[in-house]
Order: C-alpha cells, then structure tokens, then sequence
C-alpha cells in the first residue's frame, strides 16, 4: 500500500481527544476543522513551572537521494515509546509545498509510521507557510515603497539584501529585475526569489522563545545596505509590528496525530542548508512541559543536521538531548561502501562493512557533544540478515548499540525494542550535553572547530575577504554568534561523491552570510540551492482528485 492508501485508512480521533491525552484542555486548542489545532498561548505560559521530559534526538548517517527514514523513525518510535507505557510525544517539521510538485516524497513519514493528515501537513496545513509568505512578502513591499518614496534611508538600491519568496520550485524566478515600466512602478533593480522555507522569517519563527522575541528578531534582520556600506535593518523600515501581526497564529504549535493516536506538534520548516532545520522551539520546549519523552528529528545526516540541532536550537534555547538515535540504512551504508543507486538492491555485506565507516564517525561525533547514541537500523524489506548482521556487530565494537526497527511495516510493534532501549539509555543518565564550541570564539575558529572535528578536515580554506568579512562583524558586535555550515547532506567533505569517512581534505568557504535576525552565520560551502526547479516530469503532472473527491498521486 502507498502511504497515501495507508493514511487514508487510518482511524483518526477528534483532536480534542488528542489533546486530553497530554492534558490540553479543549479551550486551549483552537481547531483547524476536526483533527488538527493550535494550541494557545495562554495554555502554553501556563505549563512553564513545569519540569521537563526528556528530549530526544532524531538523525541518520550521510543519505541516500531518498531520505533514510528519520521523520519515520521519528513517528515510529513516539509510537513505540507510547506503546510500552510512556507518555512520548513527538516534534517534526511542517512541509515545503512546492517541493511535493516536483518529486514525490513527503515530510509525515512512511508506511505505518506516519502523521495524519498527511495530504493537509503536506499541502495548506494550518496556513503557517502562508503567513510566512504574507509577512516576508510585506517586508519586500515596504522596503521598495520606501525607496519610492523618497529613500530616506539612503538604500542603495544595488546592496539591496531582502529577496521575495513564493511556496513552489519555480527556477525562473531565481533571478529578476523588478520595478520596470517606468516612473510609477518605482525605481528597477535585480531582485530574486527564494521559497519560502529559506526566508529569514521561517528561521526567526522557528528559534524564537514567544512574540515579543519573534518581532525583535523580525526587527534585527538586515535588508539592505547604503553607499557607505552601513546596514539598514527591517526595524528601520517599520514592517516589524505589522509582520508580527500577520504571524500571531503561525507561533502556535500545531497538534495533530500519529496513526496510533498519538500526539504530535508539527510546527515550522526552515531549511537544513542556510537555516538550521529544525522545528519550532517553541513546539519543542512546551512538548518537554506535557510528555515525559519528546522525539524530535534534524535535516540532512548527524554532521549537519545534529551538529546545528546542537550548536544552534539547542545553544539559544537552553535545550539538552538526553539521547540520540542514528538511523542508519542498510542501503545508505552500501552507498556509503562505494554502491550504486541503481546496484542497491543487490546483497553485498561487504559494501555494508566498508560504508560502516561513516556510521562509526557519526557515533564518535555525536559523543563529542556528550550524549548517548543508539543506532536503529531502519529495516528494508530488500536487507538480508548477514546485512543487517554486520551493522550490529560493527556498531557493537563502537561502545553503541543497534537495533533492527520494523516501524514502517508494523507500526509500533515494530519499533518497541528500539523504544525500550532508548528508555534504558535515558534512565542510565550519562548525557552530559555541552555544544561543541563556545559562544565567545572568534567565528573562523567556529568554522574550523566543526571543520576539523566533525568533517575531520584538514583545514579550512577562505579567501581574505570571506575572513576579512567574519571580522568586521566581529567588530560590530556579531562575533557571539553561531555559525551555520552550508554544504552537501551526502558526505563529509563538500564533494557529494565522497562517501564513507574521507580523511586528507579541506573545507573551502565560498561566502559567508550574515542573519542577524535568526542569529546566526550562514557560512556557504559550495553550491546551495535557495530556490528549487522542478523535475523534467513534475509528479504534479499526476496529481488529482479522483471521483470521491480523494487526493490521487501526492505520494
Ligand atoms: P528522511 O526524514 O530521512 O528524509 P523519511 O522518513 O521522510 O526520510 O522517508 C523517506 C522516504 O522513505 C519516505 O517515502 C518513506 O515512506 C520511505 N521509507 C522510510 N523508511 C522506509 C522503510 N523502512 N522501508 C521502505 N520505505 C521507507
Ligand atoms: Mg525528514
């Protein structure tokens, strides 16, 4: 069956019993039709006193094209630790629209480890990826408004920072001259298009601590610069209170649930790449005051993904993971081993052993940050048992452990031996979380602290000016910030062709970016894609309603 099929049967409660489960009272939740709301913020203050669950992260070895499983093993095992008698709630990420046009594959999970409703999650939802569009869309309105009216700012028009964005995979719209047609349409410039998820907006949304923070983050982003190169910040233009207006809702968590009934915020998407890839802090954090386990996931493999997970949402949130849980694939490790996409269904337990390689520095990472690690191995029903086999005796000679999870066939019966292992590693209580650098280094010894010890190159390669760059914001008062590293999700190096664990590289710095809003430095190692083109065979092209009025092709 496709997980669509499998969605569909699913047998959805009303989401105010949902929200009874984790003590959400019904007025509190403010319902997006019969399964899905928002939790209010009153509610959400009210929970503060509370003490903490125990936060888990979610994050895989370095991927196949296809995506490893985290969101499912996410689901999966929220399922899993509900089914052996905790009370497990789980945070993901709210989907792109556009993508879902171009190549299937949606962001609910898979199988029967999946959040529903998948076709809403995946299309309009509760309307967030809207309003962050309006808002983002009014600030880029405003800005060229100022200059048309006189520019009192003193914009250059050409160190205009602020794109626009749209939800959709739209290539041609990478690049543009807006204003044209004359005196009335203001003056022309080069302009572009991002999609959304990559707005700066989505990143502030998704790290602030409630709207007071959101709007002095939104006031903090830099839109443009003036002929002596001095900054002027959205603050200055005036959009920041109008723009927390439009965003008042899309602040709330929104609850939804798992097959199995479970509970589930999904809330917020910004980008793996120039962002940091995690959902809401905000979701996060009131999970931790209702559930006594919380499963959450991070973009891309453990050197990106958990690496921001760490250094960024948890560095400016106060969070702690109190374990880990690396998913591997028997697949992704073949890749790993020098194995073809097209050769992946073939038995090959030493392609499995050689791409182990990468698995083991995952672990050896993840424990530089001080916590505990557990492997699922997210089973295929194409794995072999000598396969699967030499993944647990390999991760048993890392001072880990693996085990086999069957969630996306059986549900939480599949996932339950992996639940109670990350129960026995959280009671054990060694996690003893520090990020891996202190806020007070200066920022190109940030870059080469994960360079070295995470991508474990050799150097970090930067012209003058990228250097020359990082200090001036040092002077101007940025150098506390974190940076967020820019690259390939497929390897360690920035060449997506060199799997494994590669050592003898460097790490070369192309540019580096300033958000001074989100509070971070996007550093910028090789190409990066803000806004994606479709496919030459768009799924779109098959996507439709059938005759009861169902979605038909989604996934
Ligand atoms: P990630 O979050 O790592 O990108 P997802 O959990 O979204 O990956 O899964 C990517 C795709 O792989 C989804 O279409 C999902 O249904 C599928 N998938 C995940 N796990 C399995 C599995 N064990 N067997 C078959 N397909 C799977
Ligand atoms: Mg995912």
């Amino acid at each position: 069956m496709s997980d669509i099929e499998i969605a569909r049967a699913a047998k959805k409660k009303s989401i105010q019993e949902i929200g009874t489960k984790v003590g959400i009272p019904t007025e509190h939740l403010l319902p997006y039709g019969h399964d899905k709301a928002k939790v209010s913020q009153e509610f959400i203050n009210s929970v503060q006193d509370r003490p903490n669950g125990k936060l888990i992260l979610v994050t895989a070895v370095n991927p196949t094209p296809a995506g490893e499983g985290k969101t499912t093993t996410t689901v999966g095992l929220g399922d899993g630790l509900n089914a052996i008698g905790k009370k497990a709630m789980i945070c993901i990420r709210e989907a792109s629209l556009g993508p879902n046009f171009g190549m299937k594959g949606g962001a609910a999970g898979g199988g029967y480890a999946q959040i529903v409703p998948m076709e809403d999650m995946n299309l309009h939802f509760t309307g967030d990826f809207h309003a962050i569009t309006s808002a983002h869309s009014l600030l880029s309105a405003m800005l060229d408004n100022h200059i048309y009216w006189g520019n009192e700012q003193q914009i250059d028009v050409r160190r205009v920072a602020w794109r626009r964005v749209v939800d959709m995979n739209d290539r041609s719209l990478r690049q543009i001259t807006s204003s044209l047609g004359g005196v009335a349409n203001g003056y022309p410039r080069e302009d572009g298009f991002d999609i959304t998820v990559a707005s700066e907006v989505m990143a502030i949304l998704c790290l602030s601590n409630d709207l007071k923070d959101l709007q002095k983050r939104l006031g903090d982003m830099i839109v443009a610069y003036r002929r002596d190169k001095t900054p002027v910040y959205c603050r200055d233009i005036k959009a920041d209170g109008a723009m927390t207006v439009l965003l008042k809702d899309a602040m709330q968590p929104n609850l939804v649930q798992t097959l199995e009934n479970n509970p589930a915020f999904v809330h917020g998407g910004p980008f793996a790449n120039i962002a940091h890839g995690c959902n809401s802090v905000i979701a996060t954090k009131t999970a931790l005051k209702l559930a006594d386990y919380v499963v959450t996931e991070a973009g891309f493999g453990a050197d990106l993904g958990a690496e921001k997970f760490m250094d960024i949402k948890c560095r400016k949130a106060g969070l702690a993971p109190d374990a880990v849980v690396l998913v591997a694939t028997v697949r992704a490790l073949k890749m790993n081993g020098g194995v073809k996409k097209d050769d992946l269904g073939k038995e090959s337990v030493d392609a499995v052993k050689k791409g182990c390689a990468n698995l083991g520095r995952h672990i050896e990472n993840l424990k530089q940050f001080g916590v505990s690690v557990v492997v699922a191995i997210n089973h295929f029903v194409k794995d072999t048992d000598a396969e699967i086999q030499a993944v647990i005796d390999f991760v048993a000679t890392q001072g880990s452990e693996a085990i086999l999870a069957k969630h996306w066939a059986d549900g939480s019966k599949g996932s339950a031996d992996l639940a109670r292992k990350v129960v026995e590693v959280v009671e054990r209580g060694k996690s003893n979380f520090a990020p891996l650098y202190p806020d007070e280094m200066p920022l190109f010894e940030k870059i080469e602290t994960i360079a070295k010890r995470i991508y474990r190159a050799d150097e970090v390669i930067a012209d003058t000016k990228v250097r020359g760059q990082l200090k001036e914001w040092e002077e101007q008062g940025y150098g506390h910030l974190p940076v967020c590293m820019a690259k390939t999700q497929y390897s360690f190096t920035t060449d997506p062709n060199r799997r494994g664990a590669p050592t003898g590289h460097s790490l070369p710095v192309r540019e580096v970016r300033l958000s001074a809003g989100a509070g971070f430095i996007v550093v910028v190692c090789g190409d990066i894609m803000t806004m994606p083109g479709l496919p030459r065979v768009p799924s779109a092209e098959s996507i439709y309603l059938n005759d009861d009025g169902q979605i038909e092709g989604l996934f």
